[in-house]
């Protein structure tokens, strides 16, 4: 086994490498980018060698600069994780050479499965079922307008080169044949250097189903069934799970074997993937699936925690035996399946905007917790803490959220309550959007197919699922508690200066929707809540966890609130609202002014006074500082006056609408 090896990659895979590598003893060698030096896949090694800029042909696709960071530090493997060089033929070539072990599959069969069009003769000859479809080499127009005449529409023009769901265009009819050609090639050439294609029948709500498979140095393959990656938005994998629901034991059979024979055509060794696109009749019926091979990928997937959940067994400690030269330490019929995995995979995106990636800080990152009365149910691999920034340098991955359970009922529960758990305030993700999918009836009957998600865009994407009333109630109950806090008082008691004439109001200005809503407060004997034009209400709340359990209106909600200016970010069980408190206060010379008195806005203590009596003051000039609500505000001057008499003092609690001092014209 090795002592050392690189990890040629960033972000949660290159933790996730590194994890693996310190359980078994392993030293690591991170690289890293300027935007990356602080990153945290950095501190999960043991040594780190900045390899350039920002940019990935600057830093992480640089491998000369990667190779002699592998010398430099003494490393004998370099793990390339996914993306970046992982299926570059030239730099597991170039490890070879400079006497590395690249921790993958050999040269020859990244190059065999490297594009589409070549491994899917390849893998026609070795008896793999294809998609129907062309794939020759003659890329003339009008030959391949024939030839998806001839196949039938709708037809699906592939870049051979292509990955990450680019360069594809779906064709209804003939006549736009040329028109997306075109564009598919344009997209191709710019996107991937070739703007070579193949055409395939495009099959109507297939199935992504792919099969896991293992090669070691000895000849041995094995596969480690199946994962489910039909939850998709814009041909990228939201949702992945492990089985793959109503497969049968001898179609997962079938297609095993299938995947094992693409490997063993390309003396395959290491950790590889055979996608497959499946056609089915109808969800109810297994025995109607129908299975084609789509590509090989020759690396680790992203989504391979769920086999990990489902096998008991770690991927990235069988690729570091396998590379060292190691057999692979089970074989077919010693490897089972138990219960079920689902993994999602939250990103920083706009799932309203076409899911177009977002960038920001994660100024608050809260993850769900881990279970701790079963071993790994919920499980995070992630790359980032709270206060990093997602950048545009790389992708838009924030975390993985991978559970496990029994049956896929139970997957399904915790993986919805790891969701509400998952905290994210700072930049734009689909969490909210990804509890929608998991909660939609769709989802949960197990009807798969890679259409789901715009089949089911009416339930997808609707918006804030907890309401006005028990979110405004939440950021109130939380402004009230988090006053307690400051002031040392019960948050339910009227305070000094509040209860001299009986029952005292609290006027709270809030923004929900984009609409304004006044939500006003009595102190009396218990706390009541009145929001916008709802019934008046008694609200009760106290602190658990994080958060504060809310009661109001009948319902008890555990919240958690996050503020970010003057926006509130509520998080409950049932999903998350963003409603603003707005500060009363910042407009408080115009508010002042309203009948010429100055007045207090809302309750809270009078800090200072700037002048006192008798003083000429200017329109605008600070005249007294209040605070409320952990804040401090100015009032200021409505006009030029004279300041005739001050009538509290520093340190008076002041109800709301009292007025503070006389100004004479
Ligand atoms: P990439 O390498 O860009 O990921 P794939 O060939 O793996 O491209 O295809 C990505 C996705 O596109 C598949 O998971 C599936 O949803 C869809 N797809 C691919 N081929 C077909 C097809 N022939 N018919 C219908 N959908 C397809």
């Amino acid at each position: 086994m090795f002592t050392k090896i690189l990890i040629a990659n960033r972000g949660e895979i290159a933790c996730r490498v590194a994890a693996t590598a310190r359980r078994m003893g392993i030293q690591t060698v991170a690289v890293y980018s300027d935007a990356d030096a602080g990153a945290k896949h950095v501190q999960a090694c043991d040594e780190a060698v900045h390899v350039g800029g920002s940019a990935p042909k600057d830093s992480y696709l640089r491998w000369e600069r990667i190779l002699e960071a592998a010398k430099a530090t003494g490393a004998e493997a370099v793990h390339p994780g996914y993306g970046f060089l992982s299926e570059n033929e030239d730099f597991a070539k170039a490890c070879a050479a400079a006497g590395l072990v690249f921790i993958g599959p050999p040269a020859s069969a990244i190059l065999a499965m490297g594009l589409k069009a070549e491994s899917k003769r390849l893998m026609e000859s070795a008896g793999v079922p294809l998609v129907p479809g062309y794939h020759g080499a003659d890329q003339d127009p009008a030959l391949l307008q024939r030839e998806a005449d001839r196949i039938g529409y709708p037809a699906l023009i592939k870049a051979s080169a292509g990955g990450g769901g680019k360069g594809m265009r779906v064709v209804e009819k003939p006549e736009d044949f040329a028109a997306a050609l075109a564009s598919c090639k344009r997209e191709a050439i710019n996107s991937f250097g070739s703007d070579a294609v193949l055409i395939e029948k495009y099959l109507q709500r297939p199935r992504h189903i792919e099969i896991q498979v293992f090669g070691d140095t000895q000849g041995n393959c094995v596969y480690l069934f199946e994962r489910d990656c039909s939850v998709q938005r814009r041909h990228q994998k939201v949702l992945e799970e492990a089985p793959a629901p109503g497969m049968t034991e001898s179609l997962r059979a079938q297609m095993g074997a299938a995947a094992v024979a693409a490997a063993k055509a390309v003396n395959y060794v290491g950790a590889g993937t055979v996608e497959f696109i499946v056609e089915q009749t109808a969800y109810d019926q297994p025995e109607s699936m129908k299975f084609f091979f789509m590509e090989m990928n020759t690396r680790l997937q992203v989504e391979h925690p769920v086999t990990e959940a489902i096998t008991g067994l770690d991927l990235v400690e069988w690729q570091l035996r396998v590379a060292s030269g190691e057999p692979l330490p089970l074989a077919q019929d010693q490897i089972r399946i138990q219960g079920h995995a689902i993994e999602a995979r939250i990103c920083a995106e706009n799932p309203d905007n076409n899911f177009l990636p977002a960038t920001g800080t994660l100024q608050v990152y809260r993850k769900p917790q881990a279970s701790s009365f079963e071993r790994n149910t919920v499980r995070i691999d992630d790359g980032v803490r709270e206060g990093d920034t997602i950048s545009p340098f790389y992708d838009s991955m924030v975390a993985k959220l991978i559970v496990h359970g029994d049956t896929r009922e139970q997957a399904l529960a915790r993986l919805d309550t790891a969701l509400a758990q998952t905290h994210i305030v700072g930049l734009n993700t689909n969490v909210q959007f990804l509890r929608h999918v998991v909660r939609s009836p769709a989802f949960a009957k197990a009807q798969l197919d890679t259409a789901l998600i715009q089949r089911e865009s009416a339930v997808l994407f609707k918006q804030d699922p907890v309401g006005l009333e028990p979110a405004a109630a939440a950021v109130i109950a939380d402004a009230l508690q988090s006053e307690a806090a400051v002031q040392g008082a019960d948050p339910f008691s009227r305070r000094d200066g509040w209860q001299s004439h009986g029952t005292t109001r609290r006027r709270f200005e809030l923004e929900y929707d984009g609409q304004p809503v006044r939500a006003v407060l009595t102190y009396g004997s218990q706390l009541l809540l009145q929001v916008g034009e709802g019934a008046e209400s008694a609200l009760q709340f106290t602190p658990q966890g994080d958060g504060l359990w809310v009661q109001f209106n009948g319902q008890r909600i555990h919240s958690t609130v996050h503020a970010q200016g003057e926006t509130r970010h509520v998080f409950t069980p049932q999903g998350a609202a963003r409603i603003s408190l707005l500060d009363p206060l910042a407009h408080a010379g115009e508010a002042a002014q309203e009948g010429g008195r100055l007045t207090a806005p809302m309750p809270g203590k009078v800090v200072s006074f700037a002048v006192k009596a008798g003083d000429n003051v200017k329109a605008g000039q600070p005249l007294a500082v209040m605070e409320a609500m952990k804040m401090e505000h100015t009032i200021s001057a409505p006009k030029d006056g004279t300041v005739a008499e001050l009538l509290y003092a520093p340190g008076d609690q002041v109800t709301e609408g009292a007025e503070l001092l006389k100004l004479a014209a």
